[in-house]
């Protein structure tokens, strides 16, 4: 057999099932990741080939159970350092008289890989760029066109009967336009702000109904305008209190509400609805008798700009953003969005938020923040994994997932931490180090728990462990890294900058 896979030009490994231990590696694997002999890998030791060590450990926990791995994705360091993408296939069999699996390892279709840390954090920057330019200069167009509609409006009341019916009709047709522009103009800055993290939240307990009421009277000219029906179900009944911010939720509620009147047909109608799940959360939902969306549309619904090809007249209300922002808000604050749709009959968009009896969910706030950007920015894409793990809605795939996503990230935010403490002078590096091999090790025999037996039960004490392990890590120990970390930003970045050229994340 071992001459069979010697000349195999995919990279092969054989290990036994027991130990774990490696008994043969063919030439193609040596030569992938750089090794110069077989005996480079036969070693015990072969942690250093791994991006992440519990790969390691998920795969001899594999061997060990019989559970037979198809495509599992993992990336292997080589020996230079850098990253080698592949996906992992095993097979169970009898090697010189020992029983062991022979793991092939498939090189990853480049599209198909996760951008390197190094990649995402240099789209993270470019979107920041980004979105710092759009928040400037949605300020710069502000004030001209703030002018300019004043004006407008001055020559309207001032000058309406010197000017002919025509020209009346142009002086309303520039304010429609401008204040259709200031709204584009309003709603850009405001997503520019979000995505930028610049808007913190405001968390407290909050009525939903009050919220809700307050939404339906916005919304009723509209409706009526538009000879509508619009039907509250939830605002009168018992109060359910939700823990968020209670401007973003309204928000979000207007935009769904004024989306079931915009694409719905004259004499429909838009009903809200609400009530509270024993899982924790508020479910709210708004049913339109609309014009629906094609099942070809539905996956883009919620990129930014998107809009449907709907007629002229409608579309020429939205600016594409609304959904975008929505969805940005309501995750940020714990929750979820989603919508059913069938074209030509309506549809039904829903929010999921936490109740604020729900001690599971984290939102990511103000007295969470850190001080340091890049840390912060770690944490709230570590409570949004956290939040993923909670739902119950998530199968058992996406599960497994999202936990090596929440292990990779782990991962490397301690990577990241950890070099921050080292260029500040931290003088408690050691046990901090100390504490960040102890939490890994937990995550990992935890989702390796998770991984062996899916038992709703692992994933409660999963979910469990690493919202107090957040919040207390977070606010524990890394509030005081900033204190040394303060005047060092410089000394900071290059650091940062050092482990993603070195390859260490
Ligand atoms: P806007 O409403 O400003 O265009 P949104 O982000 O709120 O932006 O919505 C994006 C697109 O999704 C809309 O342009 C529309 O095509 C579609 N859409 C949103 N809500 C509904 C709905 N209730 N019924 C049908 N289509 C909808």
């Amino acid at each position: 057999m071992q001459e069979i896979l010697e000349t195999n030009p995919m990279g092969v490994a054989v290990l036994e099932c027991l130990t774990g231990r490696w008994l043969f590696a063919n030439s193609a694997l040596v030569d992938a990741l750089g090794a110069a002999r077989p005996e480079d890998l036969l070693v015990r030791d072969t942690s250093k080939t791994w991006v992440n060590p519990e790969d390691l450990a998920r795969i001899e926990v594999a061997l060990k159970t019989g559970q037979v791995l198809a495509n599992y994705e993992v990336e292997r360091q080589r020996f230079d350092g850098t990253r080698w993408p592949v996906l992992l296939n095993t097979q169970f069999v009898q090697f010189e008289g020992t029983e062991a699996a022979i793991v092939w390892h498939l090189e990853r279709p480049a599209g198909k890989s996760e951008p390197s840390l190094a990649v995402r954090q240099e789209a993270d920057r470019a979107n920041q760029a980004k979105s710092e330019f759009l928040s400037s200069m949605s300020h710069e167009l502000r004030t001209p066109l703030n002018a300019i509609l004043g004006f407008t409006q001055l020559l309207q009341i001032e000058l309406k009967d010197a000017l002919s019916p025509k020209q009346n009709d142009h002086v309303e047709n520039i304010l429609a336009g401008g204040n259709h522009l200031l709204k584009l103009v309003n709603d850009i800055l405001d997503l520019a702000r979000i995505e930028a993290d610049q808007t913190p939240f405001t968390l407290a307990d909050v009525n939903a109904n009050t919220v809700v009421a307050d939404c339906m009277a916005l919304i009723r000219p509209l409706a009526l305008e538009r000879g509508m029906e619009l039907v509250d179900e939830f605002s009168r009944r018992p109060a359910i209190m939700i823990r968020t911010d209670a401007l973003r939720f309204k928000q979000v509620v207007l935009n769904l509400l004024s989306n079931a009147i915009k694409f719905n047909c004259e004499g429909g109608s838009a009903t809200l609805r609400g009530h509270d799940s024993d899982n924790g959360f508020f479910f709210l939902t708004v049913t339109d008798t609309g014009i629906g969306i094609a099942d070809d549309d539905q996956a883009d619904i919620f990129q930014v700009f998107h809009r449907l090809d709907t007629n002229a007249a409608v579309a020429k209300e939205g600016s594409g953003i609304g959904l975008y922002v929505s969805k940005l808000l309501v995750e940020r604050l714990a929750g979820r969005i989603g919508f059913e749709s069938e074209e030509g009959i309506g549809s039904t968009f829903w929010i999921e938020l936490p109740l604020v009896s729900n001690d599971e969910a984290l939102i990511w706030d103000e007295s969470l923040r850190v001080g340091i950007d890049v840390l912060d920015k770690d944490h709230q894409v570590l409570i949004s994994l956290l939040n993923q793990v909670r739902q119950h809605s998530v199968g058992d795939e996406d599960m497994d997932e999202i936990i090596s996503k929440l292990i990779a990230y782990t991962h490397d935010h301690f990577r990241r931490e950890e070099a921050i403490m080292a260029v500040c002078g931290y003088p408690d590096l050691e046990r901090h180090r100390g504490i960040h091999r102890d939490l890994t090790d937990r995550v990992s025999k935890l989702a390796d728990a998770w991984r062996n037996t899916r038992a709703p039960e692992t994933r409660r004490r999963l979910r469990i462990f690493l919202r107090q392990w957040l919040t207390n890590h977070i606010m524990g120990t890394d509030a005081d890294i900033a204190v040394y970390a303060s005047g060092k930003e410089d000394a900071i970045r290059d650091a940062l900058r050092s482990l993603e050229t070195t390859g260490d994340l």
